[in-house]
């Protein structure tokens, strides 16, 4: 079935009252931000942003060589970036998806499910050992149809990822409401390797961990310039400088310090919302006791997931572009986007009826053409970058930090020799076409949806050159 994109008046109804803030930042565990830099300090190696990549980084720095200096700096506050707004769903695929690898890299899938995986694994011991409370559950995600045709897709995927030993599980109709119960949703196919989280509590618990190591952490100071001075690179900010020997650049779809990023990355407006906490009738309505993350295969999609105190978050579908790479706080709220997503909600959950949002937000994807994280240097290899994660970052970040450090250090290993980590997407054009190339693309995924999966012209002309568009 197709989602009907025209609200009704209880639709417009349930999302009255929604606070216009993350629900996972609307938290009494949010700590305190620690004080601004005032002062020109050095250090060897300086992070610049503190989502999940810089925090890994400034952890992982730490973890290997405690005595090493580490400086991290934070325009805003810890996890006030996507890391803070986020669906919370961690997958092991640092390729965003299985298919995305296999096309891409298909010498190297392999090795590249194998690294996700242990990369999930690391995530998940981190959490345990330093005993962060986040809600975190292995509890698979499933990809649900709509449609027959999506089936179809689910078991073509099955079969292409049979000589790779990816695990997939299948579930017709019945199979699937035995685990969740919607009157649209017709079968579903599970992956295993991937979990829930507390989105900002797993950031918070980062943050606490880099401090407990030394970390020097400065929040609301934002780095204004980068240059490079006699073997160091120093980083500007409103009222102190740091000077580096190294660098992590970790700042995601914001606007980049280096002006080459914003070839490759354009920031893409995700929104979601949340439900107040179900009453016992409506949670028993729909069964889901195993929490399991899910989402719908259609090239727009929505993802849902369960929250600890029994609400479901729904977010996804539009995927806003703003001329020009366009980027602020003002972006984070778009009534037309809420008012569908609260529409899609009551389509897929009928008997949901009469239940309210509570809290509605939107944050910046860092989208590229190839759909996963890139990375690059500057200043002479003082400097590194990793983003690009394209709404797969929150296990993929912790990959992304130690590719960078192993560039930082001019280390060869078997990460730095991946073709996945040595080359880098397809750049963006300038503007118009940027605008007018995405909106293109937009137009046609929705085509595709509305015509069983079919890909006009302009798709099967950028999956030819490799190209695309997701969130
Ligand atoms: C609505 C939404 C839903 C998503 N859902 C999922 C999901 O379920 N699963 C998943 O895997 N991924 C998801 N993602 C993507 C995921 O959240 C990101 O890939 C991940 O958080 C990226 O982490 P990061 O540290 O690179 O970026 P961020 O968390 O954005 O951190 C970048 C930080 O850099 C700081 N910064 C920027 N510029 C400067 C500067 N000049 N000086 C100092 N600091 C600076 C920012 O303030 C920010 O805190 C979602 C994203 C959004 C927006």
């Amino acid at each position: 079935m197709i989602y009907s994109n025209n609200p009704h008046p209880q639709s417009i109804k349930s999302i009255a009252d929604a606070k216009p803030v993350p629900f996972w930042l609307d938290d009494p565990a949010r700590p305190e931000p620690k004080p601004e830099l005032t002062k020109n300090i050095s250090t060897d190696l300086l992070v610049i942003g503190a989502g999940y990549t810089g925090l890994w980084t400034a952890l992982l720095a730490k973890e290997e060589n405690p005595a090493r200096e580490v400086v991290l700096l934070e325009a805003g506050e810890v996890a006030s970036g996507a890391s803070g707004r986020n669906g919370g769903f961690v997958d092991a695929s640092i390729t965003h998806g299985f298919l995305n690898g296999l096309s891409r890299w298909p010498k190297e899938v392999l090795f590249l499910q194998t690294i996700g995986e242990a990369n999930l694994d690391a995530i998940e011991d981190t959490i345990k050992r330093q005993g962060i409370d986040c809600d975190y559950l292995r509890v698979g995600e499933i990809d649900i149809a709509t449609e027959p045709y999506l089936m179809d897709e689910f078991k073509e995927t099955v079969e292409l990822a049979k000589p790779y030993e990816v695990r997939f599980q299948l579930f017709d109709r019945e199979q699937l409401h035995g685990i969740v119960k919607s009157p649209i949703f017709i079968g579903g196919i599970k992956r295993f390797d991937s979990s829930l989280v507390n989105p900002a509590q797993l950031a918070w618990g980062l943050r606490k961990a880099c401090l407990d190591l030394g970390v020097q952490l400065y929040e609301k100071t934002p780095v204004t310039k980068l240059e490079e001075e006699n073997n160091f690179v120093i980083a500007h900010t409103p009222h102190g400088r740091v000077r580096a020997n190294r660098v992590a650049l970790a700042t995601n779809a914001y606007p980049p310090l280096l002006k080459r990023i914003s070839y490759y990355v354009v920031p893409v407006y995700d929104y979601a919302l949340m439900t107040e906490p179900l009453t016992p009738s409506h949670r028993e309505s729909i069964g889901w006791h195993g929490r399991e993350g899910l989402s719908d295969g259609n090239r727009q999609f929505h993802y849902f997931r369960t929250t600890i105190d029994g609400r479901i978050l729904w977010g996804g579908y539009d995927a806003v572009y703003h001329w020009d790479n366009g980027f602020g706080p003002h972006l984070e709220q778009r009534p037309a986007s809420f008012a569908r997503l609260a529409e899609h909600f009551f389509q897929a959950f009928p008997q949901l009826e009469g239940v309210r949002f509570t809290h509605s937000w939107g944050g910046a994807i860092d989208t590229c053409s190839r759909f996963s994280p890139f990375w690059g240097t500057a200043h002479h290899g003082r400097t590194a970058y990793a983003m690009g994660y394209t709404g797969l970052g929150v296990g993929a970040s912790r990959f992304g930090a130690l590719v960078m450090l192993d560039l930082l250090d001019n280390k060869k290993t078997e990460r730095t020799a991946l073709e996945f980590v040595r080359t880098k997407p397809f750049p963006f054009p300038p503007e118009p076409l940027r605008s007018v190339g995405i909106k293109l693309s937009q137009w046609s995924m929705k085509q595709a949806d509305e015509n069983q999966g079919r890909k006009n012209l302009w798709l099967r002309a950028m999956d030819w050159l490799g190209l695309g568009f997701d969130s």
